[in-house]
């Protein structure tokens, strides 16, 4: 080691060269930064590896960038400083990605500094403002030298130390950016930023056989020698009937959770601990995974596709010859998942690596699961909920090759593949694809389709309810299109009934928000002992509370929005700033204390099922009841379980959810859904709708019951909703789309200004709105017009709206001419404050 840097160093010092490095920092800043490559470190340094930089005025403050360029010309208008420190001689990061990450700043409109920060877990960025913990799963201290266990032992003394805290622990001049590079080599720490969660991970008690036994002979006479100890030879027996290794001797090296062994007699637990102080079995401890490991070792590959699920994953197949991109229509339980795996086994065996994206809230246990058994261990999880840790591990892995296949989130499509053969957006119609904050405001499928491109990788899109978008591009060609419209089994799709509320008003039948209809089904439901899920998309108790006299309501101080009530919290909270008030006992404005609330959320509607069914149990699924760690997956596996008679939530249940005993449906409101003041309220609503009944009898033998409150059944979308129509439904959408000239027509960019002064902002607002309008034309721009919330965070906003061609612009120089008159404005001092948000492809 030491004799190559010498070479290194003396053949550079005879060239007299000097090497440069343009390198990616994960700041706001539209350009690339050079730094001087020291002597010695250019041979070693390759793009796409991530290095320690020192960055801004402060002595000590250090980023870490990805080198995106080498080369030998010094930088005009500064002096280079020198690069600290090379965290990878191996790039964990691709030319993909490099170029990913370009042409999501153009194409969104941001800085690539922005999509890098974005992009890589902080594990992977070290900086001044880093953290690192002593890493709990750490255990092979002989790896270090004798300073780097001096540091541990203080680390763990300390929950966290600061990347400043270490500087002084070492003293002056000491290398931290090096030593934290070794010790998470040796992965002996944990680097994080303190807004995310410190990695704490759950153990498992596990035991084993000794080693000795996993040669054949040994354990017979082990076997022998316990013929006298029945208790003793009886846990051994039970822990060969679970881990089978006379066949396969090194599943022991797993072991068997400690719990499935002494199970509940006392007995084998005495004789356990023998076995154990005889160092029969031995016990260690490993990190439970995040998911149920269902024996992740032996994948239990064979699914058996229906002829339905055969035949389109034929065709998709071969419209891959001819497609690069081919959207897979089908109904809520037709089994897409079974489709999806039997291509992604096809595209693995071809040795290509495959991303599957999910939305955030389908991507649990239940999908996990499914997929674990045919997979294994082979598959990579990236959530955005996951530790930092856990996200590095899964970057890492698909660098190491460890993983070919992942299954993640939107941010999924930032790791370092190289070597894409299939990407599966599923649920490709929903927004949760699109970032909204902070930039870069990327679109997942959007992304991956670019993603593919480059690597010259398939893309199927799937949904039982299209985005507009995608359907428009099938229909003209461009995307392939199979549609799967049997439901797996025999089950069919639910009855779906609407239910007239004004009716029931004045029939005076209607029970608080209940109409007698869906009070009725739900109670012969429960005694069928089969369950319901209620749709109502608003939480807390009540949007609004008011005073009867004086028509005073709650309004938020920041925002301008009227505040919901929380009767469990017993408070108003803002739903935009999370500003917080304690209930007023009389109104605030002229004292009376007639305070009502109007209107209702999923709060108010479990409360109401507990005076109408007090038997019954009741959960709730919405952010207030998720917000802790697990419990998401606990309401799933609770109502799973079936001791729950009735769930009731926001739009998070009606996504990906598989449950074989819901046979009722509920769903409120359904006006606000297609009333919503936005051009794609019908298509959101039908598709809402649809993917919330399609959680009803999804198995076969007893078709399932949607029961839909509105007070106007003759509404065009519902009607579309009953009769299963998504065609009539695009059609309509389409010509009204056309008509009013709104994607697919259009490509559409929404510019947001904002400022704190409302004079100021719409100052700012109308001189941009002006300046676009007069190159482009009024056609083309739209606006300023405040928002339907025009106050947030008492920020003023104002937006305007782009319209652009989808052919014959060249949309690059469009955008070019847009930021640059923002640009302008963001320079022109009685305007510095005002803050622009461009939103390219807007929701
Ligand atoms: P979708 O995503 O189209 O709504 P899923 O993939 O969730 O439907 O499938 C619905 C249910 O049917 C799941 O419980 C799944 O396990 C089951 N299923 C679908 N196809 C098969 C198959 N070929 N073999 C066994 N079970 C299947
Ligand atoms: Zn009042
Ligand atoms: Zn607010």
């Amino acid at each position: 080691m030491e004799n190559k840097a010498n070479t290194l160093f003396l053949s550079f010092e005879s060239e007299e060269v000097t090497f440069f490095a343009d390198l990616i920092l994960p700041i706001p800043v539209p350009k690339l930064f050079t730094y001087r490559v020291p002597r010695g470190m250019a041979e070693v340094l390759k793009i796409g590896a991530r290095v320690i930089v020192p960055f801004g005025k402060k002595n000590g403050r250090v980023l870490t960038a990805i080198v995106a360029k080498l080369h030998n010309t010094p930088p005009t208008g500064y002096q280079a400083r020198y690069i600290n420190e090379i965290l990878d001689e191996y790039p964990l990061t691709t030319s993909y990605q490099l170029e990913l990450f370009k042409w999501i700043s153009e194409y969104y409109m941001c800085c690539i500094g922005e999509v890098m920060n974005v992009a890589l877990p902080s594990g992977l960025k070290i900086s001044s403002q880093s953290k690192v913990q002593f890493n709990p799963d750490f255990d092979y201290p002989e790896l270090l030298t004798d300073f780097e266990a001096t540091l541990l032992t203080e680390l763990k003394k300390h929950p966290a130390l600061s990347y400043e805290e270490l500087e002084r622990l070492m003293g002056e001049g000491s290398n931290v950016a090096a030593l934290i590079k070794s010790l998470v080599g040796k992965k002996a720490i944990i680097v994080f930023e303190e807004v995310r969660e410190k990695y704490i991970p759950k153990m498992v008690r596990k035991v084993r056989l000794h080693r000795t036994y996993e040669e054949r002979e040994q354990l017979l006479v082990l076997l022998q020698r316990l013929e006298k100890l029945p208790k003793q030879q009886e846990v051994v027996m039970r822990y060969l009937s679970h881990v089978p290794m006379q066949r396969t001797p090194s599943l022991n090296q797993k072991g068997l959770d400690k719990t499935i062994l002494n199970q509940d007699d006392e007995l084998s637990q005495s004789s356990l601990s023998t076995l154990i102080k005889n160092q029969v079995f031995e016990t260690f401890e490993v990190i439970q995974p995040r998911f149920a490991d269902t024996d992740a070792g032996t994948p239990q590959a064979e699914i058996k596709l229906t002829d339905a699920q055969r035949a389109a994953s034929v065709q998709i197949m071969s419209q891959f010859d001819s497609q690069n991109i081919v959207l897979l229509h089908g109904i809520t339980g037709s089994g897409k998942t079974e489709v999806y795996i039997d291509l992604i086994q096809q595209a693995l065996s071809g040795g290509s690596q495959v991303l599957y994206l999910l939305p955030e809230i389908a991507l649990t246990t239940q999908i996990v699961v499914r997929l674990q058994r045919v997979f294994g261990d082979k598959m990579g999880i990236y959530h955005s909920k996951f530790s930092d840790n856990e996200r590095v591990e899964v970057w890492k892995g698909v660098v190491s090759e460890q993983y070919q296949f992942v299954v993640g989130v939107r941010s999924a499509v930032f790791l370092p593949f190289d070597n894409l053969g299939l990407i599966i957006v599923d649920e490709e119609h929903e927004t949760s694809y699109k970032q909204h904050d902070p930039a870069p405001r990327y679109h997942a499928r959007d992304v991956a389709i670019m993603l593919a491109h480059w690597q010259q990788a398939k893309v199927l899109l799937g949904s039982a309810t299209p985005s507009l978008e995608t359907y428009y591009q099938a229909k003209q060609g461009r995307y392939g299109l199979v549609e799967l419209f049997q439901r797996f089994g025999d089950a069919t799709l639910p009855n779906i009934v609407l239910v007239n509320v004004q009716q029931e008003k004045k029939q005076k039948t209607m029970k608080q928000e209940f109409s007698s209809a869906l009070l009725g089904a739900l109670e012969a439901n429960m005694e069928r002992k089969e369950q319901s899920i209620l749709f109502q998309n608003r939480r807390g108790y009540s949007p609004y509370m008011q005073c009867e006299d004086c028509d005073w309501t709650a309004e938020c101080t920041n925002c301008a929005v009227s505040l919901t009530y929380h009767q469990r919290d017993a408070e108003l909270r803002c739903h935009y700033c999370g500003h917080k008030e304690s209930v007023p006992r009389v109104c605030p404005t002229c004292g009376s204390t007639k305070v009502k609330t109007i209107g209702f959320g999923t709060e108010k509607l479990e409360d109401q099922l507990q005076i109408f069914f007090p038997q019954s149990r009741v959960l709730r699924m919405d952010l207030d009841t998720t917000r802790a760690k697990n419990a998401y997956q606990q309401i799933i596996q609770e109502f799973e379980g079936g001791q729950v008679d009735i769930l009731v939530g926001t739009q998070m249940i009606t996504k990906g959810l598989d449950f074989d005993n819901v046979s009722l449906v509920g769903i409120f409101d359904a006006d606000r859904l297609i009333h919503f003041p936005d051009f794609r309220a019908t298509e959101r609503a039908f598709q809402m709708i649809t993917q919330v009944s399609g959680r009803a009898g999804r198995r076969a033998g007893r078709q399932g019951t949607v029961l839909i409150q509105t007070s106007n059944p003759q509404q065009p979308v519902l009607q579309k909703v009953i009769e299963n129509n998504y065609k009539g439904l695009y059609e309509e959408e389409l010509q009204e789309r056309q008509n009013f000239n709104y994607p697919p027509f259009c490509r559409l960019i929404k510019l947001t200004v904002r400022h704190t002064d409302r004079a100021i902002s719409q100052q700012a607002a109308s001189r941009l709105a002006t300046e676009l309008t007069d190159a482009l034309g009024s056609s083309r721009v739209l606006g300023p017009e405040e928002p339907l919330v025009e106050r947030i965070r008492n920020q003023f906003l104002y937006d305007i709206l782009i319209k652009i061609e989808r052919d014959k612009v060249n949309i690059k120089a469009v955008k070019t001419f847009i930021q640059d008159r923002i640009n302008d404005i963001l320079t022109d001092k009685g305007l510095r404050q005002v803050s622009i948000v461009t939103d390219v492809d807007c929701l």
